[in-house]
């Protein structure tokens, strides 16, 4: 009955992250499953760094994932106090020794091995009862041959399986990939003498092309972006490393990074940080990785975490692969912005624009909440008015063909006509704000005997954006500025007059 613990035995589950890079979308999932279910029964869930690989862990990778699963709000019950494997080294040398001790373990080339010499069974409560024959186990490392220094490093099978019995952790949730590691731990809990936990295996993430979601998808979209276009040359300064990692004898990130930004293409967001520097809401990437194997029933799609910690259970987790479907998170996303008030949009989106694209912050000044108000229903991210509204900070570099012809050259020069002789009101315009802009506009397409103010405002939005498109004129003329407005005008008068 796992959806309904002993009261005796108090639920701890835990999440227990390698420090070797950043929380990715399938240790969030882990983590909030994790959360969910200590919550719903009123347990605790535990962090814990598994830095037994200390060649590839680092300080920074833990503040890193510390640093998202608070963004995430997904806070452990021993925040402030977080065991890293590499500290407890006595602990699993004494399992060691006791296994040795029982003739359970033997010594190999310096290395110790269990020996895997029974069927194992055990229950998994996503994938049900499973049975591994002895002649498939082959006996594991559980501990590695000493360090130069002396030191002694279990593996992760040891470490995991010892740390999960002193921390007492009765629910271990991960991802289906360890499903395959089962055996050797339950292996291990019975050979150490300790009640097994119990083991809730998560169905993996795919992408929608049937490849498994993984960090490895950066690296192979820059690579394919640099074969594509043809780069030969290494953009970085070591040429057999940039040769190595286009014949995928590598993954460097650096090397992917480097490349994105010489070419200009994106890459796949994959770890929690890229979601964030896109803008997705917390809440938001929280409700759509539960979905990805889980689902309250009901046909509920849209919950928070306090809805999750009421009714997650693993009773309703599939085994079937979850599909990642950019599109729907971003329509969720989408929905969730519009659906903020107002000012609360406005904030959510200076902070984003704070950390990630200051110069607007600086430029639009007082008139942040105004940009705000223009891009909040458009906006599928936090990021999207960065893109929508990137005219704010940089004038045009050039104009669109289309957008030219249709509005300024087409009869004659009829838009540039109009273009410069609204360029003649301007100043004429005080105060510089949306209704006294508005007005000007009006009596500007009177005085003209224009059919609509769209005869003024079409060339006006291509003399300041480039484009035909922007958010009502009037407001955009007001935040850009009197003589910005006026600058933009005539550079645009000259450089179109050139082109024709
Ligand atoms: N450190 C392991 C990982 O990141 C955790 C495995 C487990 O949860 O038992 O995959």
């Amino acid at each position: 009955m796992p959806d309904t613990p002993s009261p005796s035995q108090p639920v701890v589950t835990r999440f227990a992250p390698s420090p070797t890079g950043e929380l990715h979308i399938g240790g969030a999932r882990t983590a909030l499953f994790s959360w969910a279910y200590a919550r719903r029964f009123n347990g605790r869930f535990l962090l814990r760094f598994e830095d037994t690989d200390q060649k590839r862990s680092s300080k920074q990778a833990e503040l890193n994932i510390l640093r998202d699963l608070d963004w995430l709000g997904l806070r452990a019950d021993n925040h402030d106090d977080i065991p890293r494997q590499s500290q407890r080294l006595d602990l699993y040398n004494t399992a060691t020794r006791k296994l040795l001790d029982m003739g359970l373990a033997y010594e190999d080339a310096g290395a110790v091995r269990l020996r895997m010499d029974q069927d194992v069974s055990f229950r998994d409560e996503v994938y049900g009862d499973i049975t591994v024959k002895a002649d498939e186990l082959e006996d594991f490392v559980i501990r590695k041959a000493p360090e130069a220094d002396g030191r002694t490093f279990p593996t992760f099978h040891l470490a995991v399986v010892v740390d999960d019995v002193h921390m007492g952790v009765t629910h271990v949730i991960r991802g289906q990939e360890h499903l395959s590691n089962t055996p050797k731990h339950a292996r291990l809990y019975d050979a150490l003498g300790h009640a097994r936990p119990i083991w809730v295996h998560t169905p993996s993430i795919m992408n929608p092309d049937g490849s498994k979601m993984s960090k490895r998808d950066k690296a192979k979209t820059a690579r394919n972006a640099a074969q594509q276009a043809g780069i030969l040359q290494s953009p970085i300064d070591d040429p057999k490393r940039y040769e190595a990692f286009l014949n995928k004898d590598n993954d460097d990130l650096d090397i992917a990074l480097h490349i994105a930004s010489v070419l200009g293409v994106e890459l796949p967001e994959i770890d929690v940080a890229d979601f964030r520097q896109s803008g997705y809401l917390p809440a938001v990437l929280l409700n759509y990785i539960a979905l990805l194997g889980w689902n309250p029933g009901d046909d509920i799609e849209r919950f928070d975490l306090p809805f999750m910690a009421e009714h997650f259970g693993f009773d309703r987790i599939n085994r079937k692969n979850a599909k990642f479907d950019r599109d729907k998170l971003a329509a969720f996303n989408q929905e969730a912005l519009a659906a903020l008030p107002p000012d609360e949009f406005a904030t959510k989106l200076r902070e984003h624009f704070a950390a990630f694209h200051t110069a607007f912050v600086e430029r639009l000044g007082d008139g942040f909440a105004t940009f705000a108000a223009m891009y909040q229903e458009r906006s599928k991210t936090l990021d999207d008015p960065a893109t929508l509204g990137r005219f704010f900070i940089d004038a045009p570099a050039d104009y669109d063909d289309k957008a030219v012809k249709k509005n300024l050259t087409k009869n004659d020069g009829e838009g540039l006509a109009m273009l410069a002789a609204f360029a003649e009101t301007i100043d004429a315009i005080e105060p510089w704000d949306t209704p006294t802009i508005q007005a000007g506009l009006e009596s500007f397409t009177v005085d003209k005997q224009l059919k609509n103010i769209g005869g003024i405002a079409q060339p006006l939005r291509v003399a300041i954006t480039g484009s035909a498109v922007s958010p009502p004129i009037d407001a955009t003329l007001a935040l850009l500025g009197q003589q910005e407005v006026k600058a933009r005008i005539a550079r645009c008068l000259e450089t179109v007059h050139d082109q024709a």
